[in-house]
């Protein structure tokens, strides 16, 4: 058996939000409880879950173990599948930084993001 970590049915009311994603590239915004940090948050099987997460996990499929899933908005209460990427393509990015242009200005803002994110984890929280 995979490692189901949650029970995606205690999820309906994301899978009814997911139903409707607007046309336009615009945000959705999580209108229920979020966290300190901002992002849409739901309690199912005594855990705390971040609302892009489950979004992503619904839409795209599983998150790696200890892998983050991060907005291309930038925008924490957003959870619109198409703005969420999993941490590891940024790490990616900064790799091929790394190699090719070291010391860029862009490089930098990247190791920048990329510590931000690592401090954000999907999992368990407060
Ligand atoms: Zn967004």
């Amino acid at each position: 058996m995979p490692n189901v970590r949650y029970q995606i049915l205690c999820f309906p009311f994301i899978k009814e939000m997911l139903k409707s994603i607007p046309e336009d590239d615009s945000c959705m915004e999580w209108p229920r409880s979020r966290t300190r940090q901002g992002y849409g948050k739901v309690y199912a099987n005594g855990k705390h879950r971040r609302v892009h997460c489950v979004a992503y996990e619904l839409v795209k499929g599983p998150i790696p173990e200890g892998i983050d899933v991060c907005h291309t908005c930038d925008n924490p209460p957003c959870f619109r599948p198409s703005h969420l990427f999993l941490g590891t393509d940024v790490e990616n990015a900064a790799d091929r930084d790394r190699k090719g242009r070291t010391n860029s200005p862009r490089g930098e803002a990247r190791k920048k993001k990329l510590k931000m994110i690592r401090s954000w984890k999907c999992g368990d929280y407060g």
